[in-house]
């Protein structure tokens, strides 16, 4: 399968007539200026250059919150620059981000002019109170019309949802989730919440009005909703903040966090949380309590099924004491796995005789 790089543009949305309560967007943008299209050449020159499998399949992603959402000249002189560079064979297609409500008939025919292939749309939640309370401007509803739009007029479909926004519960989130498999985008980008300088939401944590999740809560409901997507075979391309120098520790000196559930491995932390669930659940079927045993999989799993920091190992030995020996093997498929117990120990009564 062709390699697949992403050439990130960031378009910052000044003017944006929305004041989301956990975006800095604002405040940032009141230091930035507007990209030009000399930015975005330069941006997708550094990239190409320094892409050295000339086979790979190369995206032009416009990231920010709302692409569409800006001047109408802007967003073409940025998609036409884009576009010379798939004419050219230097690139293969082209990705923009935007607001469920910032889409319409002739916004998508415009993007299809310049064979835009993906729309990832921010929706956050599916409940339109949270939506509410969190100052988007959108009800779900404008997400469903939007997606299914989007699909009609034949492009892949992305959503961000969040999880730990104010008043929202696991079970909210666990039915967003539901919502938007629905609507069957292609792909999912999942953040837990975090808390920016700058934002309504740092002021109401401040005010103590607003309880981030803990890394722990978050990394559980991230189980389940990827167990979600998982199962309907919708890739889940992010999970958790970019880290970047500000998107950081908390702790660390010019980091933008505030607080709530950083952390720089938050992916791993969730797939790793999976693997320990699903041999936990192998060795509990087990009619015999095993001292050690043997767990093989795909390659591409075996860190995952360690854990970070080798949690898996310590807790399964910790918690059960057991000895998880990991062995890799290419002829499994990604995702299974298989146990071979290389050790009980002895029955009750045998230690008796
Ligand atoms: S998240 Fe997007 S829509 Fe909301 S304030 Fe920030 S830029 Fe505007």
């Amino acid at each position: 399968m062709r390699k697949q790089y992403v050439i990130p543009i960031f378009v910052p949305h000044l003017g944006c007539p929305n004041d989301c309560i956990f975006c800095n967007q604002r405040s940032i943008s009141g230091q930035q200026k507007m990209i030009t299209k000399e930015d975005v050449i330069k941006t997708i020159d550094f990239y190409l250059e320094n892409i050295k499998d000339k086979e790979a399949k190369k995206e032009i992603a416009f990231f920010g919150g709302s692409f569409t959402g800006i001047d109408v000249e802007k967003q073409e002189e940025f998609l036409q620059t884009a576009y010379e560079y798939i004419k050219q064979g230097k690139a293969d297609s082209i990705r923009i981000s935007t607001r469920p409500d910032y889409i319409n008939r002739t916004i998508l025919k415009r993007l299809k002019k310049y064979k835009v292939e993906t729309i990832e749309l921010g929706v956050q939640s599916a409940n339109d109170y949270i939506l509410k309370r969190c100052n988007r401007g959108h009800t779900f509803k404008d997400v469903k019309k939007a997606s299914k739009l989007i699909r009609l007029y034949g492009f892949k479909l992305g959503h961000q949802m969040m999880v730990g926004l104010p008043e929202s519960t696991r079970i909210d989130e666990i039915n967003t989730a539901k919502e938007l498999i629905k609507l069957k985008p292609k792909m999912v980008r999942i953040y837990p919440v975090l808390v920016i300088k700058n934002t309504k939401l740092e002021k109401e944590f401040l005010e103590k009005t607003y309880i981030p999740l803990t890394v722990v809560q978050a990394v559980e409901t991230c189980k389940e909703l990827v167990t979600m997507f998982n199962k309907k075979k919708i890739e889940i391309i992010r999970l958790g903040l970019q880290n970047t120098d500000e998107i950081t520790d908390p702790n660390i000196k010019g980091s933008e966090v505030v607080a709530g559930p950083y952390h720089p491995a938050l992916r791993q932390l969730v797939e790793s949380g999976l693997w320990y669930d699903a041999i936990l659940e192998k060795i509990k079927k087990l009619n015999v309590k095993v001292k050690k045993v043997e767990v093989t999989v795909n390659p591409q799993d075996v860190n995952n099924v360690i854990g970070h920091k080798r949690e898996n190992i310590e807790k399964l030995k910790e918690m059960y004491t057991v000895d998880l020996i990991v062995k890799q093997n290419k002829n499994i498929k990604p995702g299974k796995l298989e146990l071979k117990v290389l050790e009980k120990y002895p029955e009750f009564l045998e230690d008796y005789k």
